[in-house]
């Protein structure tokens, strides 16, 4: 039996963080972990600019509601989940993803969540486990999964050394050259073609 195992951001939705700091015009909130490493610090800073700016949860969710999955992203979502049990497994937040998930028809998604008060503002976050992805990988492999997995960045690469095939989707070029061990796919119908090269059963992209 295989899982697909999907990062969100990158493969089925573009950045989340600035996606919202074009649309919100706060350019502050551009920053991510290329200029600050530490996540810790990152997600504090972009909580006080939310913040002072009085922007609640349901501010955000309604900008994010005005975004749209990566074109193409359903079809694929959809292409996986009839030939793999599908997971995705992400380092965002349920209260952020969830306007995605409506739109991708409510995959599974394991990440983080908020802490958010009386009054919609974000008070806290609580990441649910260290490396996460890594994590999620080895314990399907307990339960005596084959797992697939896919993602763009960095923050992917541990979960695609856990897995059985580890594909890289749109991934920049420095994570190319550090990782040369794992195929690039740079279209959903190369993506399609990874997975069915990757799966042991005899699967038609
Ligand atoms: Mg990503």
């Amino acid at each position: 039996m295989e899982i697909a195992c999907l990062d969100l951001e990158g493969v089925l939705i573009p950045e989340v963080w600035i996606r919202f700091a074009e649309r919100t015009g706060i350019d502050d909130l551009r920053v991510t972990t290329r200029e600050i490493p530490d996540y810790d610090q990152l997600m504090r800073q972009r909580l006080s600019i939310l913040e002072e700016h009085g922007l609640g949860i349901r501010d955000i969710q309604e900008v994010i509601d005005g975004m749209d999955p990566l074109p193409g992203a359903a079809e694929a979502l959809d292409w996986l989940r009839e030939r793999f049990q599908v997971v995705i497994l992400s380092d965002t937040f349920y209260e952020f993803a969830e306007p995605f998930m409506r739109k991708l028809g409510w995959p599974t998604l394991l990440c983080h969540r908020l802490e958010i008060d009386d009054r919609g503002m974000i008070r806290d976050y609580r990441i649910r486990q260290p490396d996460p992805k890594r994590a999620s990988v080895k314990a399907f492999h307990d339960l005596r999964y084959r797992i697939i997995a896919t993602g763009d960045s960095y923050n992917d690469t541990s979960m695609l050394s856990e897995a059985d095939a580890g594909i890289l989707f749109r991934p920049p070029d420095n994570v190319v050259e550090e990782f040369p061990q794992f195929p690039v796919a740079r279209e959903y119908a190369e993506l399609r073609a990874e997975f069915a090269k990757a799966s042991e059963r005899d699967l038609q992209a």
